[in-house]
């Protein structure tokens, strides 16, 4: 790793991996809520600013170009919308931009801010960079959900402003200076703050999704969720198949080797059909030792017959508990869009009895319905 991305990465140390997308989604919106207030502050600030400079008589020519930030904030406002409930897939794009906007912005203006004051351009000479750190700041709070961007704005918008002050030997900067340095370096912990709390929150959020959509013992969809998915992937219109998956004589099992052996022969069994799944399958645990599986229709049977031989060969058992063969049954019914769930369960339940009645241990297709003349 480079030397300026370790420097980076130490200085603001990035997400972890899991809570990235959720990062940037929350940023999104953070940022997006923010810019009317944002461009509104700087137009007051702006007015206030031309107003004040009008008044004791500065040269027009020294902040002439101060109504085309103006009309810029202006421009801005209008054309905020609000934002849809999904977010974009240029959300980092956006962040990137808005990262760049706004220490482009800063560094003019600070540029702008140091040399006027160096130069003594205006009769308050404290009065633009008192003004901008005050602009740093709102930038800095506009963009608190990312750290990095905000805390660059403070770094670039007030403390050279600030040095500028405490360098002037007049009291009543330096005081100014001393104090705007000091705010700039609370900001920077209140984001460092910040952004911890927004990652717990996330962490937690996800956990609570994690719980509220996972099975305990196996990790696959709850039935809630599993609904939620089969709605979600039959809207699309593609032929699918719902299996109903049973593992037979399950209870057994249980009898024999205790209600601990019969737990993690369902967890291994819920890691086989994770690895049999193909792109796009969703799988789901519907209580007890039944499952269901949602995949694609192409050779579902030969996908199902597969399946059922990959868990009968499996080898279930652990040390001191020596389970032998375990099998499972399986019901299959096509679906497509608009397929009602219950209606397909029960059919596919239907052939899973099918397959138990045949011997156990394969699959059954359910038997097409007739189509009403
Ligand atoms: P079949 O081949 O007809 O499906 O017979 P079976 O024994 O698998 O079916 P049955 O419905 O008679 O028994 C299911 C058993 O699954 C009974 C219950 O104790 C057990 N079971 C249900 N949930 C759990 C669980 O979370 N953990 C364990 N270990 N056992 C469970
Ligand atoms: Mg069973
Ligand atoms: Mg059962």
């Amino acid at each position: 790793m480079r030397w300026d991305r370790r420097l980076y990465d130490r200085l603001f140390p990035p997400a972890p991996p899991a809570l990235r997308d959720a990062l940037v989604r929350f940023q999104y919106q953070a940022v997006r809520r923010q810019i009317p207030s944002l461009h509104l502050t700087a137009l007051v600030n702006v007015c206030l600013v031309m107003g004040v400079l009008w008044h004791v008589g500065s040269p027009v020519a020294h902040y002439a170009w101060m109504p085309v930030v103006g009309a810029f904030n202006i421009y801005r406002m209008l054309l905020w919308r609000a934002q849809s409930a999904t977010t974009p897939p240029h959300a980092v794009r956006f962040l990137r931009h808005s990262t760049f906007a706004a220490l482009g912005s800063i560094s003019a203006i600070s540029a702008y801010s140091a040399t006027t004051f160096a130069l003594g351009l205006f009769p308050h000479p404290v009065l633009i960079p008192v003004s901008f750190a005050f602009g740093a700041f709102s930038i800095a709070h506009s963009l608190a959900s990312m750290r990095p961007a905000a805390s660059c704005v403070i770094a670039i918008g007030i403390f050279p402003s600030a040095a500028a002050m405490l360098a002037s030997g007049d009291f009543l900067s330096i005081c100014l200076g001393f104090s705007a340095a000091s705010v700039g370096l609370l900001q920077l912990r209140f984001l460092a703050e910040h952004q911890r709390h927004v990652l717990a929150t996330l962490q937690l959020q996800q956990e609570v999704e994690q719980l509220a959509s996972r099975d305990s013992l196996t990790g696959l969809l709850n039935r809630r969720a599993f609904l939620a998915a089969y709605d979600r992937a039959v809207a699309d219109g593609r032929r699918r198949a719902l299996l109903v998956l049973d593992l037979d004589h399950f209870k057994a099992i249980n009898d024999r080797y205790g209600h601990d052996a019969g737990d993690r022969v369902l967890f291994q069994f819920a890691a086989l059909i994770g690895a049999a799944c193909r792109d796009g399958d969703v799988a789901g645990r519907f209580g007890g030792e039944e499952f269901v599986l949602l995949t694609t229709a192409d050779d579902v049977l030969a996908f199902a017959d597969r399946l059922t031989r990959t868990i009968a060969a499996h080898d279930f058992g652990a040390p001191g508990c020596p389970v032998e063969r375990v099998t499972v049954s399986i019901g299959i019914q096509a679906v497509g869009a608009g397929d009602d769930f219950d209606a397909a369960f029960a059919r596919a339940d239907a052939a899973l009895y099918a397959a138990k009645a045949s011997g156990r241990n394969c699959a059954r297709l359910a038997v097409p319905q007739r189509v009403a003349a």
